[in-house]
């Protein structure tokens, strides 16, 4: 088996044993592959070992690699910053959209989703636990935010997402991730239908999945270490 391979099967079988460890079933938790800085061949080598769901960081970077793996049934998710001149190409390009945190971008997304590509899946980055970057709406901004995109038309508002400040200890990771769960629950509770929880990194998955993560992005398990892009 290649390295790549058979971390995948690492990957898989952790986030299987996490999810028996919460009384959840295996099925419940997406695996999205974060190719960011590594060559297309990487990918291909994931793609053949049954990965089809990837995401990147950086538009051009990713852009490159969609046109060079179009030959393959990928689907893209985006989940690095977003500024509003890359909303064009994000939205003609990708399924899912990880990283909105303000209006003005997803008003934009949704007036250039292509017409003939289903709606753009969207979740709300949202800072959780002081995270280093800026990146994402106050926990206390989410609600108005959210009922706000929800109500654009072409997009689908499908949930949140975060990247916590990282810790060592299990306790301490799960608490940002709760957070991120119960502030879900209440907008559900408001009325809107968000099922997706995108929190979980190489470093503390099973912490998200046990606090609930439906998708998890795993990067550095599956392909190894980054260097700086
Ligand atoms: C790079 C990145 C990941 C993957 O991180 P790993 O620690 O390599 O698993 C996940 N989410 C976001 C938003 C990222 O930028």
């Amino acid at each position: 088996m290649t390295t790549i391979a058979s971390n995948l099967q690492a990957v898989r079988d952790a986030i299987s044993a996490a999810a028996a460890e919460a009384g959840r079933r295996e099925s419940e938790v997406k695996l999205l592959a974060v190719s960011k800085t590594f060559a297309p061949d990487k990918l291909r080598e994931a793609y053949r070992a049954g990965q089809t769901s990837f995401a990147e960081s950086y538009l051009q970077e990713a852009l490159d690699k969609i046109a060079a793996l179009r030959d393959l049934n990928i689907d893209w998710h985006f989940i690095g910053p977003v500024q509003s001149n890359k909303t064009r190409a994000i939205s003609e390009n990708f399924a899912w959209v990880h990283s909105v945190d303000r209006l003005k971008i997803a008003q934009r997304l949704s007036d250039q989703r292509p017409a003939h590509l289903p709606d753009l899946q969207v979740c709300l980055q949202v800072n959780i636990s002081g995270e280093d970057s800026k990146s994402g709406v106050r926990p206390d901004e989410v609600s108005g935010l959210a009922h706000a995109i929800a109500a654009l038309p072409r997009l689908t508002l499908r949930g949140l997402m975060a990247v916590p400040a990282p810790r060592d200890d299990v306790a301490g990771q799960r608490l940002p991730f709760a957070q991120l769960r119960k502030l879900r629950d209440e907008l559900n509770r408001q009325g809107l239908l968000l099922d997706t929880l995108s929190m979980g990194m190489s470093h503390d998955f099973s912490a998200a999945i046990a606090e609930g993560a439906t998708i998890v992005r795993i990067g550095t398990a599956i392909f190894g270490g980054r260097q700086k892009p």
